[in-house]
């Protein structure tokens, strides 16, 4: 330093020295109170772009779905370790007043939380307190439980500048004031005659408020849309199948994917599918946007493109530009899907060290059972190796394709797919922790045989196929031919460099919770049978659990709060999976708990409820039983499970109900009278007739159910 650098720097000094003074001497500004309306607009208004793209290096808060753009979930906290964890205890808990399941990850800033539960509504919660500073309800029409395939569930929000953004089931993108829950614009996001729902959760990127929707089941088109966050306006759309090709395309990547599809299918009548309702990610070094699509619609590529075809975009990750929607470039992971096999499922970007090189990838473990490893950069494959057993194709080619097994198709016959339509691994988040490598997953195993629906006609619910009674077009029939397979559940932690199992954690049953990471060596993640546990992250040992009284299938978010790390869960069994079946043996409403190290309330206690007795006594005629199992496959099966057989969701099983109730089903069936509880009426879909053949079909499994039962007590 010369004297007179030297010079400038002692009057740098002496001025600030004696601006910090000066200021020191003036009284300070008052901060508001924490949890006043002035603090959370003060500190939900600072989340910008650049507080969003920041949330790589800052944990402090959960600022979107997956934590970060790369949504990985891993929390850099480790104030809670896989050596105090066991110290972990309550602080509160929050009552959703629900009964759905709750898929819901949390946001928070700085101790502002934002939660939702069934039917898209939106909790807002002081952490310091656990008490509630507002409810949104968007009072979703009861009847669109009937679209919903998959429960009346929903993700999360997104938090920015001031504004919650929450998508409704019944398919409105609402922004609300973050501080006092009132709504600042809304907009009808598709077409609601149509069979499209929303769970997902909506992102933010660069001004940009991204959702899109679901529906693949039933016949619709998928397709995303770009809100601008301040007004609503729509800013740009992107369509993942192409549509009528009499029709101008869109945009020209669908004039390039409607060569991978054959007209002969009319594929634009039945939809086509690719419906993108969860996964989006964002890389703002690279500037661009991923998103996964969705399965095809129908589900048999036989009546969907006859010719064959790749049916581009079903089943891949697509690269687009997050200002204007414009394809950059496509991996397509099941060509011509024929399974369900969606690559919705949760995306994580990472930095991984690839036979000696830093690669930019994207990691994925779709239903298809595979987990990807894929340059984000361009969309080159680097590798694919089955996670769970698979049975559909024998692995991937140099070139990033499948090799599928032929009788995989069903084409000759029933085939019992594996993994099922349930997928090896669903929307259920997984993370990724930097210092162990791992990626850690539920997956699971939910066997079905499937079949080709001979008796299927274009664009028609009126087969008598799986669920048609319910909207569902989808050319495939659930085999009456018992699985070989058992359901299986299990808590995942798999090397993406490797791409091999470091460790795993066998469960009760299938649809475990999503997993959270942490730099304190930590795995969270609940579970079917209803318990929260900590794993040491490194090796799979179990540290710490709590009962949580419900099947629990969110994932669980961290972060700080003067300067106290916090964990929570939004636990409340349900989704497509939890409708029918579930594991644990207690039924706890949808609940909020949030743990720290040294809490010390008591988590609430829940009695075991009592199985129901068999109905019984409930007169039929014998020839009924046969067209009443075809009924109530076509449009009870898919919620209520199968009578007697299973034990049921979070939707009772009929089995179980009283004779009172059967003999009078049509009071609930072809009314409204259950309808705030999503029980839609049938009217118009089933008659009186119809009902007392239904009626046969429950008596009888139940009389058979009771029968076996009978004579397995007498040792028969
Ligand atoms: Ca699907």
């Amino acid at each position: 330093m010369t004297s007179k650098t030297n010079g400038i720097f002692k009057l740098q000094l002496v001025f600030l020295l004696t601006a910090s003074l000066f200021w020191s001497c003036q009284p300070a500004e008052e901060e508001p109170a924490k949890g006043s309306s002035e603090h959370i607009t003060k500190v939900t208004g600072a989340i910008d772009d650049g507080t969003l793209i920041n949330a790589e290096n800052d944990s402090k808060n959960w600022l979107t779905y997956g934590l970060n753009y790369s949504e990985n979930r891993f929390s850099a906290l480790n104030q809670i370790n896989a050596d105090n964890v066991g110290e972990l205890g309550l602080k509160w808990s929050y009552d959703l007043g629900s009964k759905r399941g709750v898929e819901a990850t949390p946001i928070v800033v700085d101790g502002i939380m934002y939660v939702t539960g069934p039917w898209s509504i939106v909790h807002a919660l002081d952490v310091r307190t656990g008490e509630k500073i507002w409810v949104f309800d968007p009072e979703v029409p009861r009847e669109t439980g009937r679209k919903a395939c998959c429960d009346v569930v929903n993700r999360g929000v997104a938090l920015y500048k001031g504004k919650v953004f929450v998508a409704s089931l019944d398919g409105r993108l609402i922004a609300l004031n973050a501080a006092n829950g009132e709504k600042v614009w809304e907009k009808v996001t598709l077409d609601q005659s149509k069979n499209y729902t929303i769970t997902g959760a909506p992102r933010v990127f660069k001004g940009n408020v991204i959702i899109g929707n679901g529906g693949a089941e039933y016949g619709v088109r998928g397709y995303i849309t770009a809100y601008d966050a301040e007004t609503g306006e729509q800013k740009w759309r992107w369509f993942s199948v192409p549509g009528n090709p009499e029709q101008p395309y869109e945009r020209p990547e669908l004039e390039m994917a409607a060569k991978t599809w054959d007209p002969a299918g009319k594929y634009w009548e039945v939809g086509g599918g690719g419906t993108m309702w969860d996964a989006m990610v964002y890389d703002p070094e690279l500037d661009l946007m991923y998103v996964g699509t969705g399965n095809g619609s129908p589900w048999n590529r036989r009546l969907r493109s006859p010719g064959g075809g790749d049916n581009l975009f079903l089943s891949s990750i697509v690269a687009l530009d997050p200002d204007d929607g414009s394809y950059k470039w496509h991996y397509q992971e099941v060509p011509g899907d024929h399974w369900d096999y969606t690559a919705t499922q949760p995306l994580i970007l990472a930095d991984l060290e690839i036979e000696g090189t830093t690669r930019k990838v994207i990691m994925h473990a779709p239903k298809s059972g595979y987990f990807y490893v894929i340059d984000r950069t361009n969309g080159e494959f680097i590798s694919a190796q089955n996670f769970v057993e698979v049975n559909w194709a024998t692995g991937y080619d140099e070139n990033g394709k499948p090799m599928e097994i032929p009788e995989a198709l069903y084409k000759s016959g029933a085939y019992e797919a594996i993994p099922g339509p349930y997928g090896a691994h669903n929307w259920h988040p997984m993370s990724y922790n930097p210092n162990t490598g791992l990626v850690y997953l539920p997956a699971q195993g939910v066997p079905i045989v499937i079949e080709d629906d001979k008796n299927w006609v274009h664009n028609s619910t009126e087969t008598g196929g799986p669920h048609s009674g319910i909207g569902w077009n989808l050319g495939v029939l659930a085999s009456a031919v018992p699985p070989k397979s058992a359901p299986f559940g299990h808590l995942l932690a798999w090397d993406p460099v490797k791409q091999e199992p470091a460790w795993k954690v066998e469960l009760v049953g299938p649809w475990n919770g999503g997993t959270l990471t942490t730099a304190g060596n930590l795995v969270f993640q609940g579970t079917a049978d209803g318990r929260f546990v900590a794993y040491n992250a490194a090796n799979g040992e179990k540290r710490w659990e709590v009962n949580t009284g419900t099947g629990v299938v969110a994932g669980a978010a961290t972060y700080e709060v003067d300067g106290v790390q916090y964990v929570t869960i939004a636990a409340g069994w349900g989704g497509v999976y939890g409708l029918a079946a579930h594991h644990s043996a207690t039924e706890s409403p949808g609940k909020v708990y949030t743990f720290a190290i040294g809490g010390t309330e008591a988590m609430p206690e829940y009695a075991e409820v009592p199985q129901k007795p068999l109905v019984q006594g409930v007169a039929y005629d014998p020839a009924h039983i046969g067209l009443g199992a075809k009924l109530f496959i076509s449009n009870c099966i898919f919620c209520h499970g199968v009578p007697a057989v299973a034990n049921g969701g979070n939707i009772p099983n009929l089995g179980y109900s009283s004779k009172e109730v059967i003999e009078n089903i049509e009071d609930y069936v072809l009314t409204d009278a259950l309808k705030e509880l999503g029980m839609p009426n049938f009217t118009g879909i089933l008659t009186e007739d119809d009902m007392t053949k239904i009626k046969a079909f429950i008596q009888s499994t139940a009389d058979a159910v009771y029968q076996q039962m009978q004579q397995a007590s007498s040792g028969d």
